[in-house]
C-alpha cells in the first residue's frame, strides 16, 4: 500500500468539528530564510530527534507510554517540530523548513538514512498518538482519509457480522480499520489480528502502527528520488548544506561530552579503581597493558587499522576492561577514520564493534580470550594479534621486552630462557615480576590478569602511601573474567 498524501493535509471540517494539523511534509515550503535561521531550525530538528531517541520506544506499556508522551510534549514542543497547536501557522512553516532541512542533509549521505527514517516516523507516530488517539472514531477516521490511506473503518452492520461471524470478539468497544492483509503483513505475521477474505481488522494503534511504516517508505523513495533528480540545485546549495555540517558535528560534538560526563559521573558513583575510558586509556595502555595487548594498541595507533582477529581480541579486553558500546566505537572510529571515510567506518566497522558488545547477531557479548586461545592462535605476517612470547623472533621480542622496560640483560634473559622452553605464560609472569617488582599470586592464563594486577597493585601502592605505610604493601587480589569466548 502507498501513503498517498494528499496536497491538503489539514483538516478544518465545521461538521466534524475538527482542527487538526499534521503535516507530512509533501510540498516544499515557500518563503525567505537567512543562513542563520536555516541552522537554527536545522539545529532544532537536531534536539527533536535527540529527545525522541531518549524517550522513544514503542515497546511501552501505557503507563511508560504516558510519561513518554509528557516528557515529548514538554521538550518537543519547545524546539518547532511536533507543532499541532491550532492557527499557529508560525511554528507549523517552521516545523515545515526543518523537516525539509534535514531531509536535504541527508539525501547524500545514506548511512543516515536509517535515523532520519526512524525519527520522522516517531514524530508522526506520537502526533498521530498525542492528537488523534483521544478523537472520536468517525473524526480519526475523517484523518486517515486526508492520507488517502487506503482504508474502511468498520461500523454498522459489518462490524455487527464480524462480531456474529466470532472474527471480532470483546473488540465492540474499539474503533475497528478493515486494510488489505498485505498492508498489514507484520501483525499477520505475528497472527495478531483477525482477518476475513484478505482483509485485516486493525485497532486504532495497530492502524497508526500502519500508517508510520507506510509515512517511513514515502520518506525512503523521496530521498531516492531527491538523490537521483536534485544534484544540480543541491550544489548549488553547497553553503547551507556546509553550515549544516558543521551544525551537525557540533551537535554530535556536544552530545558526546553529555554521553561522556554522565558516564563519568555514574563511574565516579561506581568509583572503581579500575575502570577504563577514553580519558585514561592511553595511560593506562603504556602501564598497565600485558604485551599482547600493548602491541595490539600500539599496532592501531600506528597503522589506524587493525585485521580482523586482532580487533576481536583487542575489542574483546576492552570490553572487559570496562569500556562501553559507545566509547568503544568512539575509539575505533577515532584512528580507523585516520586511513578510510567515516561512511566506511560506519558500514563496514560499526557492526561487528556491536557484535562484540553482544547488541548484533547471536547477542552474546565477547570477553577477553583466554592465553592459551591467544597463544594457539596463527597470526600472519600482516597481523598483530597473538602472544608475543609465542609468536615473536626472539629479537624482535628481546627489543619489545626492552621497550616495555624491562631493567636488566639479566632479567631478560630469565625471561627468555622461559620462552625458550616453551613457557609462554610463565615467561609472561616473570616479566611481570621484573618490571612491577612483585609476582602474581598465580601464573597468568588471562590477559586480564596482567592488568587487572598491575592496576591492584598500584592503587594498593598509592593507598599505602596515603596511609603512611610505604614498607609493607599486600599483595593484591584481582578479579578476573575467564570467558574464554569459544
Ligand atoms: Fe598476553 Fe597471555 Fe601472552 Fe601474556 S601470556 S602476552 S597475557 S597472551
Amino acid at each position: 500500500m502507498e501513503l498517498e498524501i494528499t496536497k491538503k493535509q489539514n483538516i478544518n471540517d465545521k461538521n466534524l468539528d475538527i482542527d487538526f494539523k499534521l503535516n507530512l511534509y509533501n510540498r516544499v515550503p515557500f518563503g525567505l530564510l537567512t543562513l542563520e535561521e536555516c541552522e537554527d531550525l536545522f539545529r532544532q530538528r537536531l534536539e527533536a530527534f535527540a529527545i525522541l531517541e531518549k524517550f522513544g520506544r514503542f515497546d511501552k506499556n501505557l503507563p511508560e507510554l504516558t510519561s513518554t508522551l509528557r516528557n515529548i510534549r514538554s521538550y518537543v514542543y519547545k524546539t518547532n517540530c511536533l507543532v499541532n497547536r491550532v492557527g499557529d501557522t508560525t511554528q507549523q512553516k517552521q516545523d515545515h523548513f526543518s523537516h525539509m532541512l534535514m531531509r536535504m542533509f541527508c539525501i547524500y549521505q545514506s548511512n543516515l538514512w536509517p535515523w532520519f527514517k526512524q525519527n520522522e516516523r516517531s514524530l508522526l507516530y506520537y502526533r498521530l498518538r498525542d492528537q488523534a488517539l483521544s478523537l472520536s472514531g468517525a473524526k480519526f477516521d475523517a484523518i486517515l482519509k486526508t492520507f488517502k490511506f487506503n482504508s474502511e473503518r468498520v461500523v454498522g452492520s459489518d462490524l455487527n457480522e464480524l462480531m456474529r461471524e466470532n472474527i471480532l470478539t470483546n473488540k465492540r468497544d474499539q474503533d475497528i480499520f478493515k486494510v488489505k492483509f498485505t498492508d498489514a503483513l507484520k501483525f499477520v505475521a505475528k497472527r495478531s489480528v483477525p482477518l476475513k477474505n484478505g482483509y485485516a481488522y486493525l485497532s486504532r494503534h495497530e492502524i497508526i502502527s500502519v500508517v508510520c511504516d507506510a509515512f517511513e517508505k514515502y520518506l525512503e523513495s523521496e530521498l531516492q528520488y531527491a538523490r537521483q533528480h536534485f544534484d544540480h540545485e543541491l550544489m548549488q546549495s553547497r553553503q547551507l548544506l556546509e553550515s549544516m555540517s558543521l551544525v551537525y558535528q557540533d551537535f554530535l560534538d556536544k552530545l558526546d561530552d553529555e554521553r561522556r560526563s554522565a558516564r563519568r559521573n555514574q563511574a565516579d558513583q561506581n568509583s572503581s579503581p579500575f575502570a577504563l575510558n577514553l580519558d585514561n586509556l592511553e595511560e593506562v595502555a603504556g602501564t598497565h597493558y600485558p604485551p599482547c595487548m600493548r602491541y595490539l594498541h600500539e599496532s592501531l595507533l600506528q597503522d589506524h587499522h587493525l585485521k580482523h582477529q586482532g580487533r576481536l581480541h583487542y575489542g574483546a579486553f576492552l570490553r572487559t576492561a570496562g569500556i562501553e558500546l559507545d566509547d568503544a566505537i568512539e575509539f575505533w572510529r577515532k584512528e580507523f577514520t585516520k586511513k578510510i571515510p567515516n561512511d566506511k567506518f560506519e558500514r563496514d566497522y560499526k557492526y561487528n564493534i556491536r557484535h562484540l558488545y553482544g547488541k548484533e547477531g547471536h547477542k552474546k557479548a565477547l570477553t577477553c580470550f583466554s592465553c592459551d586461545k591467544l597463544i594457539s592462535s596463527d597470526p600472519g605476517p600482516t597481523e598483530k594479534h597473538g602472544c608475543p612470547f609465542k609468536h615473536f623472533s626472539d629479537d624482535n621480542l628481546k627489543s619489545l621486552l626492552k621497550k616495555y622496560d624491562i631493567k636488566t640483560d639479566l632479567d631478560l634473559e630469565d625471561v627468555y630462557a622461559l620462552k625458550k622452553d616453551k613457557d609462554f605464560r610463565g615467561a609472561c609472569s616473570l616479566f611481570y615480576e621484573k618490571i612491577k617488582g612483585q609476582p602474581l599470586n598465580e601464573t597468568i592464563s588471562n590477559p586480564m590478569q596482567f592488568y587487572y594486577g598491575s592496576r591492584t597493585r598500584q592503587f594498593m601502592n598509592a593507598k599505602c602511601i596515603e596511609e603512611g605505610q610505604t614498607d609493607d604493601i599486600p599483595t593484591h587480589a584481582y578479579p578476573t573474567e575467564n570467558g574464554d569466548n569459544l
